[in-house]
């Protein structure tokens, strides 16, 4: 039997960062019917504590996220996604989805900024390694922004794969960090059908490769859904794309690393988007 978790605090619901703190607020209820499911389960979790916070962060930063009250999930969502990859990396579960209030991919060693507030994927490869879960990661991040504090934080770990759709082509010296411009990958696309195709297929072809030659102990994907129409970074992507990422991504997992596959939720504001798409994106884990 697949065991899915889905890593969850009941702040996310009322105090999220993203944009007036109502995105989730539909959760965790519009997971009834998947919860019904033997295969899937709900884990409620604590505050990530400080020790996991200063393997990535210093004590400043740290000051700094707890002056500001936009960042009061930041603890929790930590939390939520170290437990979705250790629980991964250790086997008791197949694959997860994490939760977050706060978001991680904008926050470097000593800034944060963008809705986020500690980096949350750093911290889950920090401890993982610490503990000898895990030592190789690849991480896809197909929120509509660069992702500039994960790649300050990872920018000389050959032991990571980051590869992130943005405003811009780029690949690094040794192949490890790769960005590609969305505005590229979208020209020419007029139609919602269109737009959605090209943008999963651009994964596909430009990412999974690499994925296959690094061979990472972990797949991690960053899944904002900001990417999304009437969104803030508005892509003019539409639900079709994102499940089609996923179950790309899902594959290759289970080609590359045995399945182990953590999908870890990223920018998007609206309450109606996150109530429409997270739940099937969980279901086709
Ligand atoms: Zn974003
Ligand atoms: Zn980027």
């Amino acid at each position: 039997m697949r065991r899915i978790i889905v890593t969850y605090h009941e702040s996310f619901s009322r105090r999220s960062y993203l944009t007036q703190g109502t995105r989730l607020s539909d959760f965790p209820e519009v997971l009834n019917d998947i919860l019904q499911n033997p295969e899937y389960e709900i884990v409620h979790v604590s505050a990530a504590p400080e020790e996991w916070i200063l393997k990535v962060h210093s004590p400043r930063h740290i000051d700094q996220v707890r002056m500001d009250p936009l960042c009061s999930t930041a603890w929790h969502s930590v939390g939520s996604v170290v437990t979705a990859m250790k629980a991964v990396a250790e086997g008791r579960a197949h694959r997860a989805f994490a939760l977050i209030g706060a978001g991680g991919h904008h926050a470097g060693k000593d800034y944060f900024w963008g809705y986020c507030c500690f980096n949350d994927v750093v911290i889950g490869i920090r401890v993982l390694r610490d503990e000898g879960l895990a030592r190789k990661f690849a991480i896809i991040d197909t929120d509509a922004h660069h992702g500039d504090g994960t790649r300050e934080l990872v920018q000389n770990d050959p032991q990571v794969l980051h590869c992130c759709v943005c405003s811009r082509d780029y690949t690094s010296r040794d192949g490890t960090k790769v960005d590609l411009s969305a505005f590229r990958i979208l020209s020419g696309c007029g139609t919602e059908k269109e737009r959605n195709k090209a943008y999963a297929n651009a994964i596909k072809d430009n990412f999974v490769p690499l994925i296959y030659s690094f061979a990472p102990d972990m797949l991690i994907w960053y899944f904002g859904f900001d990417t999304h129409r009437g969104d803030y970074g508005d892509l003019g992507l539409t639900m079709d794309a994102y499940l089609s990422i996923a179950k790309t991504l899902r594959e290759t997992a289970v080609e590359v690393c045995d399945g182990r596959f953590v999908v870890v939720l990223g920018g998007g504001s609206r309450r109606d988007l996150a109530s429409q798409l997270i739940p099937p994106i969980i279901k086709s884990l």
